[in-house]
């Protein structure tokens, strides 16, 4: 009998009704013959309520107690799936992250899985039971609960689905799949039908939230069949693949965008070896992480312009830190700037085709949107644009590109 991990998101389990909807999956694939591990999120909007309480307490916060309490959401879904399941006649039992064992690193907030040990949910299968686990969440080795990072429950799917060494582990969620371009902002978008664990780690790291970073990651490492579909419609979902099983494949296969970007612009740095490694060294060393990097050309010989981006959950500190150094940055302006967003064409024909980045400014130069920043690499192109043209800028590159449906 086959064992598949079925994975349901927030919106998935936003109520009573959607986790019956939600439940009904199980069913089916339990009355298919196959041994299902079930894996939830919070109800829709819990996370962040719940985020909101500890950050109305301690701005400055425990991260140990902030796991506590943003972890409580999954609970409350797992034992409500449990029971719902109970009530369609298929024997169900919750298990939280600590009970499985999920093991984590201490980084709470962003904990990083060490092992997920499986023998309890291979036990509760072996007695028919449908066991229930809450995402998004593990425990030290110290015993402290921890989160895995916000989106983290796909995370939590995948690990199981590798340590179970499940069959496929369907990502259940509020729309039909993969699409070229998240089809709430592009309605030409259109769903994938397979994409390669390449491409949809460079979507997903470059926005596209459908699926977790890290859980792609995984599951390309571990193997795993993923798919993504949706709880709601029952229509076939995004087969994630090796690049072989792919028999066309386009230039580009989609479109991500980030708005969670800050770009900072450095004016007047001294012309000298060392001064990058003196601005970059400490934003590391102060785990800011740094995308992208223009340096310009000294005009004078004497003095450039370098500009980066950063997290713009990490702006403050980064300000604070190159403000730390100025006293040997010596920069004569430093100038923040949030209202950038960061848009990424992707795919893995880019290797064998030219041009794709040309047809990137030519769209956008059509349209009279400016490019700020550029970066490539093998599989993607990425620009840094102003935040006002996100849309215009999405739907002009998915026309250009080919990418819009027929309908
Ligand atoms: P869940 O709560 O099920 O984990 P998420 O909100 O994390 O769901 O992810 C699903 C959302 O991802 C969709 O509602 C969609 O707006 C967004 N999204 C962004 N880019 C894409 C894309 N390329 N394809 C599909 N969905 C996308
Ligand atoms: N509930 C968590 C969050 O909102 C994890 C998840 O939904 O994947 O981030
Ligand atoms: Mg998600």
């Amino acid at each position: 009998m086959s064992l598949i991990v079925q994975k349901f998101g927030g919106t998935s389990v936003g109520d009573l009704e959607r986790i019956a909807k939600a439940a009904t999956r199980v069913e089916h694939a339990v009355r298919d013959g196959h041994s299902v591990v079930v894996v939830v999120s919070a109800m829709s909007g819990e996370t962040d309520k719940l985020v909101g309480y500890v950050r109305d307490i301690q701005p400055d916060l425990d991260p140990r107690e902030y796991d506590a309490v943003v972890a409580s959401g999954e609970q409350v879904t797992a034992g409500l799936m449990a029971l719902t399941l109970q009530k369609m006649g298929i024997a169900a039992r919750s298990w939280q992250g600590w009970q499985v064992p999920i093991l984590t690193d201490e980084s709470h907030g962003r904990a990083r899985v060490r092992e997920a040990r499986p023998e309890n949910l291979h036990a509760c299968l072996d007695e028919g039971i449908v066991p229930v686990v809450t995402g998004f969440q593990g425990i030290s080795e110290s015993g402290r609960i921890t989160t895995l990072g916000r989106g983290g429950s796909d995370l939590s799917a995948v690990v199981l689905a590798a340590a179970l060494g499940a069959e496929r582990c369907d990502i259940f969620t509020d729309v039909d799949g993969v699409f070229t371009c998240d089809p709430r902002i592009v309605a030409k978008a259109h769903k994938l039908d397979k994409i390669t664990y390449e491409e949809m780690l460079e979507m997903a790291s470059q926005g596209a939230k459908v699926l977790h970073t890290r859980s792609v990651a995984t599951a390309m490492n571990h193997r795993v069949r993923l798919q993504v579909l949706s709880t709601f419609t029952g229509a076939p979902g995004t087969l994630v693949v090796d690049e072989d099983e792919i028999v066309e494949q386009q230039v580009v296969s989609g479109i991500a965008y980030s708005r969670d970007d800050a770009k900072i612009t450095m004016i007047g740095l001294p012309d000298d070896p060392g001064i990058a490694a003196s601005l970059f060294g400490p934003l590391a060393a102060a785990e800011i992480n740094v995308d992208m990097i223009v340096q310009n050309i000294s005009p004078d010989g004497e003095t450039t312009d370098l500009t980066f981006t950063v997290a713009e959950g990490d702006l403050e500190r980064a300000l604070a830190v190159l403000e730390a150094n100025n006293d040997v940055l010596q920069a004569r302006r430093v100038e923040p700037d949030t209202r950038v967003v960061k848009l990424s064409v992707i795919g893995v024909g880019m290797r064998s085709h030219a041009g794709v980045a040309g047809t990137m400014f030519k769209a956008l130069a059509s349209k009279g949107i400016n490019i700020q920043l550029i970066s490539t690499s093998e599989i993607k192109i990425s620009v840094l644009i102003s935040e006002d043209y996100l849309e215009l800028a999405l739907r002009a590159l998915h026309t250009a590109y080919d990418l819009d449906s027929a309908e």
